[in-house]
């Protein structure tokens, strides 16, 4: 059985997000046992020279309202299944999606282009596919064109990792795209409000349809959470299911993580300390004997920024350190930013840095994640790994990889351990970090909790035999 995985980004030629995380780490996984071509476009960003990406000699053609696009495939020089295409419409750019004025108009247009020529790709590469895998909305209509242009034979599966970006524009893009009005236009298609939607017609045209946690695919089939697509996906719920994300367990590891200042495993957890002491002194925060706090996100309104802010005039007076990493939209950038150097115990820092991420997980006791809805959440998993609690509120992926160290009746068939809260409010909030307070206080429980945590396996083995398992079903 032969896989092809189709994705706008993929770590670490491009990434604005887990699914770049995911479309990396997912394939490799599934190459121990299947034979897995990836393909994205080749966004003028991707740096060719370092990845050793080149042509492969094939380039094809399109027609597509009047005018002939061009596609070229490149791949990667020591591993061929790794396919790029090549177009200037989608390609030649700087940002994925969008740059600092915000989304590109034309977006319809290249990802529509991009799913033409996945489905090209197959026939000109002489690929012989048997399973279609395609990620969010910006691949969905791979499944509309193999059900109602192409009559393609391979099963289409769709991973959606975030039900709130869904590719929605103008119907007037059925006739840039040349999509057949009456086939497609209607409840049960691409049609959305008078619009079209891309991923709803992924949902629509699918054979089958994941989500990255058993959480959130029960959560998205409600009005809360599904975006005004929890109609479609509950008329469609027969062939959705949730499949937890892993993390790389070899990007991920404290004990060869190269950006830590002291590497440690579960033998030698004593020297996480050492991390601790030497980020404070390097930010000049002072007490190591308290526990610390970090956020490391994204800042936007879905990672519980705004409960963060309401927060911080309180946690200013708590005994313990908190440090914040994140960039996001202005609007957050600009708040955060406004407590810069404010209070002593709490340092901010806007921007996206790997290397200080890594520092601060393996330095944290405490990880805070109070998202709003969270699809999966990899953060919480790799803060596990790296021996620091998760504080989570219990939604989607996180209520499936933390359970609250209060519920726990046998450790050993406990995945990870953390401190959940329900109501997603100031007072929960606070609470959950009043009981990170108490067991901190307890240290010989706590540290086996961390132990535990960094025993538990949260690589891709299990989650990626559940997509073989649904590839052959
Ligand atoms: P998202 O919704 O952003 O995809 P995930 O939890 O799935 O959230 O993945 C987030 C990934 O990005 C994690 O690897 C996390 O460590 C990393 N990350 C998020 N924000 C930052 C940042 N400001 N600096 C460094 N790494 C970050």
């Amino acid at each position: 059985m032969s896989i092809l995985f189709a994705s706008s980004e993929i770590f670490p030629y491009a990434k604005s997000g887990g699914l770049a995380d995911v479309a990396h780490s997912l394939p490799q996984a599934l190459r121990e046992y299947e034979p897995v071509y990836t393909v994205m476009p080749l966004y003028d960003m991707v740096d060719r020279k370092k990845h050793k990406i080149v042509f492969s000699g094939v380039s094809f053609w399109y027609a597509l309202n009047g005018i002939n696009h061009q596609f070229d495939v490149f791949h990667k020089k020591d591993c061929k299944e790794d396919l790029f295409i090549y177009n200037p419409i989608i390609c030649a750019r700087m940002g994925l999606y969008n740059d600092q004025y915000g989304e590109f108009g034309d977006n319809a247009l290249r990802f529509g282009l991009f799913s033409y020529a996945i489905i090209e790709l197959m026939d000109k590469m002489n690929l012989s596919i048997d399973v279609i895998h395609i990620n969010d909305w910006q691949t969905s209509l791979v499944a509309l064109l193999a059900k109602t242009k192409y009559y393609l034979k391979q099963k289409i599966v769709l991973t959606i990792h975030n039900i709130a970006y869904q590719g929605i524009f103008d119907k007037t893009v059925m006739n840039e795209l040349q999509l057949d009005w009456k086939e497609c236009f209607k409840f049960n298609g691409i049609e959305y409000f008078d619009s079209v939607n891309f991923l709803k017609a992924g949902i629509n045209y699918s054979d089958t349809i994941t989500t990255v946690s058993p959480s959130y695919a029960y959560e998205i089939q409600t009005p809360l959470f599904g975006y005004r697509l929890d109609e479609t996906l509950r008329v469609n719920a027969y062939k959705l299911s949730g499949i937890l994300n892993g993390i790389s367990t070899e990007v991920f590891n404290p004990k060869t993580d190269e950006f830590m200042y002291k590497n440690f495993d579960t033998e030698s957890f004593k020297d996480k300390k050492a991390n601790k002491k030497a980020l404070l002194k390097a930010l000049d925060m002072h007490e190591e004997a308290r526990p610390l706090f970090v956020f490391i996100s994204r800042l936007t309104a879905q990672k519980g920024v705004d409960l963060l802010l309401e927060s911080l005039n309180l946690l200013k007076d708590f005994e313990a350190n908190f440090i914040i990493l994140g960039h996001g939209e202005d609007y957050y950038n600009d708040r955060f930013a406004a407590f810069k150097n404010r209070f002593k115990n709490i340092h901010i820092e806007i921007g996206y840095d790997e290397s200080f991420s890594r520092k601060l997980y393996a330095s944290a006791d405490f990880l805070l994640m109070p998202s709003t809805f969270e699809p999966c959440g990899l953060n919480q998993m790799i803060a596990m790994r790296y021996g620091a609690m998760p504080i989570v509120s219990k939604t989607g992926g996180l209520k499936d990889s933390v359970l609250d160290f209060t519920d726990i009746w046998n450790l050993e068939q406990t995945n990870g351990v953390g401190i959940t809260f329900e109501e997603h409010n100031l007072f929960w909030f606070l609470h959950a970090i009043g009981k990170a307070f108490s067991l901190y206080s307890n240290s010989k429980k706590f540290q086996k909790y961390l132990q535990h945590n960094m025993t538990v396996d949260f690589s891709w083995k299990h989650s990626a035999q559940m997509y073989l398992n649904l590839y052959k079903a």
